[in-house]
């Protein structure tokens, strides 16, 4: 993405750029521990080297980046093509802490966490809570200096691999819905705590099923006060989430171009048919940058992404299972064949099917869909959900 950057932010990228080309990461193992180690390897050398958590205060690790050095370090990083933070801490659980958790759990949880030292999976959704999280059953009962938690989660990334837990339970009635819910960490290696992976339609197992069966969890755990969980779990930290979006766009820039140079290669693109197809993927990708500036110039203007920022992450999932539609249809069947005669390793057939996950995972189409319609468009709330 082109900004008018100041040679100041230059220097940034130059020496950012620099400390990314000196390290030698090796090929990215095969096997998934394999790989979750060695994305816990980088990202320690980049905690120890002054280069984690780009919007983390430094207090705690991270760089205290403004957006536009944020924008510049993740569009780095995607360059480098450098494994990301293995589990969800670092984005979701860390900045909940930096907000709202005692002093002394800030200095327990954070750094471990910034360096992957500890990683966590986030355990919120149930067999009969997803898009209504509200009502989900698992409950935490008061014991003392404990609670004892029981119930199952599902969906949980990486909760395979991971050492702890930031779990919603009910510490209120079983009715009290989000005025009942508490937010609490848990560590995985508990007695009572059971992990099974779930296969999904890749192939893999990036999700998995966690059962609580009596897990003593001491209330120190807790971030916030008993049944004030709901409120605090939609914190990010500052605009990270903007930076996620305007990386996003430089991200499918370069993938874009990639797809160009491939079917190029293999003689596609004179086809009237393809040329409309690509036609069609450079719009798209040239609006989610559109997209990406105005939330960036919106901040710069009101100190806030604005509504283009929920839009925005409607079109980027869609826009996600769209390219790989696209490029499929235009490999025809080497898309799909393994060998010599197949193409970059089925790639492109391994991102079409792990995208048919991106219109659900983090809030569904259809929920997204009823946000914009409720808190940009100011339409009537969605009569499906319990009155708020
Ligand atoms: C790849 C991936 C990773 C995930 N990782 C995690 C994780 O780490 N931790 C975690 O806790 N969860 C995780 N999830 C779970 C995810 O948050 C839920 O799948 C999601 O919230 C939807 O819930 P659900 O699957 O129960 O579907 P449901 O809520 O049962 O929805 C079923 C269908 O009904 C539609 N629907 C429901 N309510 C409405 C409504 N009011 N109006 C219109 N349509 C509606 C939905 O859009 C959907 O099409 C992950 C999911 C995926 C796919």
């Amino acid at each position: 993405m082109k900004l008018n950057w100041t040679p100041q932010e230059e220097a940034f990228r130059a020496e950012l750029r620099k400390f990314l080309d000196t390290v030698d990461l090796g090929k990215p193992p095969k096997d998934k521990p394999g790989r979750i180690a060695w994305a816990r390897r980088w990202n320690a050398t980049l905690f120890d080297n002054g280069y984690a958590g780009p919007g983390w205060p430094e207090e705690y690790g991270g760089m205290a980046l403004d957006l536009r050095r944020q924008v510049i370090y993740h569009e780095e990083l995607t360059r480098a093509r450098v494994p990301s933070h293995p589990g969800t801490g670092v984005g979701l659980c860390g900045p909940t802490i930096i907000k709202y958790g005692t002093p002394e759990q800030r200095e327990r949880f954070l750094r471990p966490m910034l360096r992957s030292d500890v990683v966590w999976c986030q355990a919120f959704s149930e067999p009969g809570a997803g898009s209504d999280l509200q009502s989900l059953t698992t409950t935490a009962r008061r014991d003392g200096d404990d609670y004892v938690v029981n119930g199952q989660k599902v969906w949980n990334s990486t909760a395979d691999a991971a050492d702890m837990a930031f779990a919603l339970v009910r510490t209120g009635a079983r009715d009290s819905r989000q005025k009942g819910i508490s937010y609490l960490l848990i560590d995985m290696t508990s007695p009572g705590v059971t992990v099974r992976p779930l296969k999904d339609i890749t192939g893999g197992s990036t999700f998995c099923e966690i059962f609580f069966d009596d897990v003593r969890v001491p209330v120190a755990n807790r971030i916030g006060e008993e049944n004030e969980g709901w409120k605090i779990t939609r914190t990010t930290l500052g605009h990270e989430r903007s930076a996620g979006v305007l990386t996003q766009a430089a991200f499918y820039r370069t993938i874009v171009d990639e797809i160009y140079d491939l079917l190029r290669e293999r003689g596609v693109t004179e086809d009237s048919v393809a040329r409309d197809r690509l036609a069609e993927l450079e719009v798209q990708t040239r609006l989610l940058q559109v997209n990406a500036m105005r939330i960036l110039s919106h901040i710069q203007e009101y100190g806030e992404p604005g509504p283009i920022a929920s839009v925005s992450r409607l079109i980027n999932s869609g826009f996600e299972q769209r390219l790989h539609e696209i490029v499929l249809e235009l490999l025809g069947p080497a898309g799909l064949l393994d060998g010599p005669d197949g193409v970059q390793g089925r790639r492109w057939t391994y991102g079409y099917l792990r995208t048919r996950a991106s219109t659900i995972g983090a809030g569904t189409m259809e929920i997204q869909r009823n946000a914009v319609a409720e808190q940009v468009l100011g339409m009537p709330f969605d009569p499906a959900m319990p009155p708020r």
